[in-house]
């Protein structure tokens, strides 16, 4: 089989950072070859770099999450350097989350500009969350050209015409083990429709188990229930799933090059 590719996790998270050779194992044994590490705040990005520089099975990201209030506010300038590094692929995560913060978004909105922006001029494509808040988070998509630069709507739970939209604006819809889950059926009708081309899968762990793992921790190992959700909505199989969306994912992510040793 095609080596599968978590398109978004968090390694550097508790309780993966503390077992981190098993993770990259039982990724390996269950045909894992790739994982993307998804920088959250400028604070822990050190430990995803470090993270990418030291395994060639693991690229990495940086950005600052949308409910993230601790850390430093990123500028363009900012994260424009950081993503010179050969290991950082993409832009993110970023976008907008009106599930948990509330009040005035205006800080939100600018730090998902600041990321479209600093995308466009690095030339690395963006990794967008979106909860609740889909119409602005189209909107500023539209109105700061991130069609120029595409990306990924990762975890994605919205509805179909927001995938519509996303697939117009040149980006990729990535679907989390979320589709395993017993109540996610609209969720299920939109990844039948993803054309093959703009397909990926995820885990976000250590977050989102899938089916039959719901509720514990998951890994990077967990994507193949993804893959195998998918196959099975698509009416077809693992093998396919997992060729279209480790082809999407170095198409997207140009410059993240595939180890030598395509088994994490
Ligand atoms: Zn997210
Ligand atoms: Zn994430």
């Amino acid at each position: 089989m095609t080596p599968l590719v978590d398109s978004h996790c968090h390694l550097n998270f508790e309780p993966l950072n503390t077992g981190l050779d098993d993770v990259f194992q039982r990724a390996r044994d269950n045909g894992v070859g790739h994982m993307l590490c998804v920088s959250v705040t400028l604070e822990t990005f050190p430990e995803i770099r470090a993270l990418a520089h030291g395994h060639p099975h693991v690229f990495a990201s940086v950005g600052v999450h949308p409910n993230e209030t601790e850390g430093r506010e990123p500028a363009v300038d900012d994260l424009v350097i950081l993503a010179r590094d050969e290991r950082v692929v993409a832009i993110g995560e970023t976008g907008l989350d009106y599930y948990r913060s509330h009040g005035d978004m205006a800080w939100q909105q600018e730090r998902f500009r600041c990321h479209i922006r600093s995308a466009k001029q690095s030339g690395k494509p963006l990794i967008i969350h979106t909860r609740e808040s889909a119409d602005d988070t189209l909107r500023i998509m539209r109105e700061e050209g991130a069609a120029d630069i595409g990306g990924v709507m990762h975890c994605f739970t919205e509805s179909w015409e927001t995938a519509r939209a996303a697939l117009d604006l040149n980006f990729f819809i990535s679907f989390s083990g979320i589709v395993t889950f017993r109540n996610a059926e609209a969720l299920r009708d939109v990844a039948k429709q993803v054309p093959d081309d703009r397909l990926l899968i995820e885990t976000d762990a250590p977050y989102l188990a899938p089916v039959p793992f719901r509720g514990k921790t998951n890994e990077p190992s967990f994507v193949r229930y993804v893959a195998e959700s998918i196959a099975g909505l698509r009416h077809t199989d693992i093998d396919t799933i997992a060729s279209v969306t480790t082809r999407n994912f170095f198409t997207l992510f140009r410059n993240a090059v595939p180890a030598q040793d395509d088994r994490a």
